[in-house]
């Protein structure tokens, strides 16, 4: 008898090993069942409601069927489907943030992870407050609203009340027209206490990769420092939830484990988000591994390439129809333009991966945390996006209007995208033409703009928007949002 209960608060009960291997055998008998993929299918897409559309999404049992399932002409479908549920929950908005690297001491030792305690090849190095705003301002002089702040694992050099600090420190700076309005934070499991100081600092979505759900391998690729507790670190979104944070990003890191078993442990672990807390995952990332200092990623087994990869995307775009899903610049332009076909909804942009990267010239690479792919700069990656139909949005207006957790989903599900999300999306690039673009960029975005204000389907609105976008351009006054 399995074990699996996705309402237990037990790791090894929600993530069932049973569970996921039984699903896995349930998918390879069924991956060439045509009708089962079709009624999959079928209720994968979604539906026109009065108000708006929704969408059922999949179990983790019947995404699995799809991702096992290597006929063509349902893979195309698959990849059509992920794209309609992208157009009717997001729009063609793509949410652009970028990483901050606050620290990269770390008592951990992730065989996958640079920042492990034993490489001595890495200069170890942690943000000053000052270097934290000048970071930020560099930032800001790109066009960054939204950051990830990333750091080790290190108790004495990063405990929490260094986190704290640097939030705090991200949100005082104003420099020219610029604020960081929304903080993302990716650092390590920890105490329900301290998710509450978190949610107290005031950010946005709390994001940590399980890296893998496989706890064997979980346990070989952490094997010493805090990180090896399996239950400790699965369990964290849990402890998250009840310090209050109601905005969490899932993730695995993919190359370390078997990609069918990653992707239900995934999905099992954001039904179980669901089933417990009423909500699910905010977000989702897709992080692949990367060559980086002291990592070798062909010593890993389990890569797996772009066609695979992007079958995972959209598969999870199918699955958790409401859940944004992050593509970082770990990925090739070519990658990430791809992927943006089939439901990726947020990506990073002019990222640096080393501490105090932001602050050189020249990208530094000796403390950076894995090789970027996509080296443009954030103004190549906004005109790029624009010339594939997307709107670059730098909105952080929903968590500022008190609308994470449910309250998110409903929006997402109410059809007032059109009349929220879009004009906000307007005007948040507008800001970043009027004070940030290049000429050509700004050309390109204006005429995007004047298009896309057309959309809006609520007249009053659309005249609110208007009126907004014409005083950004025209004054300093900055920050509109519906
Ligand atoms: N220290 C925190 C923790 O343990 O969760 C989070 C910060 S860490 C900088 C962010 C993520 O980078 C990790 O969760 C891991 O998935 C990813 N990462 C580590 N090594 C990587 C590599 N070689 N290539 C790509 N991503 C990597």
């Amino acid at each position: 008898m399995s074990n699996y209960n996705p309402k237990s608060k037990i790791a090894e009960e929600f993530i069932s090993n049973e569970e996921i291997l039984e699903t896995l055998e349930y998918a390879e008998k069924n991956k060439n069942n045509i009708q089962l993929i079709d009624e999959i299918l079928k209720k994968a897409r979604p539906k026109k409601t009065a108000t708006g559309a929704t969408c059922a999404g999949l179990t983790h049992r019947e995404a699995s069927v799809l991702l096992a399932c290597d006929i063509p002409e349902k893979i195309e479908q698959i990849y059509k489907i992920a794209e309609e549920i992208k157009q009717a929950f997001y729009g063609n908005r793509i949410v652009i943030f970028a990483p901050l690297y606050l620290s990269n001491y770390c008592v951990n030792g992730c065989t996958y992870c640079p920042y492990h305690l034993k490489n001595k090849e890495i200069p170890r190095k942690k943000l000053t407050q000052d270097e934290v705003r000048a970071e930020v301002i560099a930032l800001q002089d790109m066009g960054h609203k939204r950051l990830a702040i990333e750091s080790g694992e290190d108790p004495v050099n990063n405990p929490i009340e260094y986190i704290l600090e640097c939030i705090k420190t991200i949100y005082s700076v104003k420099h020219k027209n610029g604020a960081i309005r929304r903080v993302n934070v990716n650092i390590a499991a920890t105490t329900v206490e301290n998710y509450r100081k978190l949610k107290e600092a005031g950010i946005g979505t709390y994001i940590l990769f399980q890296e893998t759900y496989h706890k064997e391998s979980y346990l070989q690729l952490h094997p010493t420092g805090p990180k090896h507790d399996y239950a400790y670190h699965t369990e964290a979104m849990d402890r998250a939830m009840e310090g209050g944070i109601d905005d969490v990003g899932l993730g695995v890191l993919f190359g370390l484990e078997r990609y069918k078993y990653e992707f239900a442990g995934l999905l099992m672990h954001a039904e179980h988000l669901e089933a417990v807390h009423g909500v699910g995952p905010h977000t989702i990332s897709v992080p692949r591994l990367k060559r980086a200092s002291d990592i070798d990623p062909t010593q890993f087994d389990n890569g797996i390439d772009d066609d695979t990869f992007a079958k995972i995307t959209a598969c999870i775009r199918l699955a958790v129809p409401y859940t944004g899903i992050i593509i970082s610049t770990r990925e090739s332009e070519e990658v990430r333009g791809r992927l943006l076909q089939m439901g990726v909804s947020q990506v990073s942009g002019g990222s640096r991966t080393s501490v105090g990267g932001y602050t050189t010239k020249d990208r530094p690479h000796d403390t950076e945390q894995f090789d970027v792919s996509d080296q443009r700069t954030l103004d190549e990656v906004v005109s790029w996006l624009m010339d594939y139909g997307h709107i670059p949005s730098f909105c952080t207006a929903c968590y500022r209007e008190g609308r994470t957790g449910d309250r998110f989903m409903s929006l997402c599900k109410s059809g007032q995208i059109l009349n929220c999300c879009h004009p906000n999306a307007l005007m948040t690039l507008t800001e970043y033409l009027t004070d940030y673009a290049g000429e050509e960029t700004k050309k390109k975005g204006f005429s995007v703009i004047e298009r896309e204000l057309e959309r809006i389907p609520n007249e009053k609105v659309k005249q609110i928007a208007e009126q907004n976008i014409t005083d950004i351009k025209n004054s300093n006054r900055r920050d509109f949002r519906f």
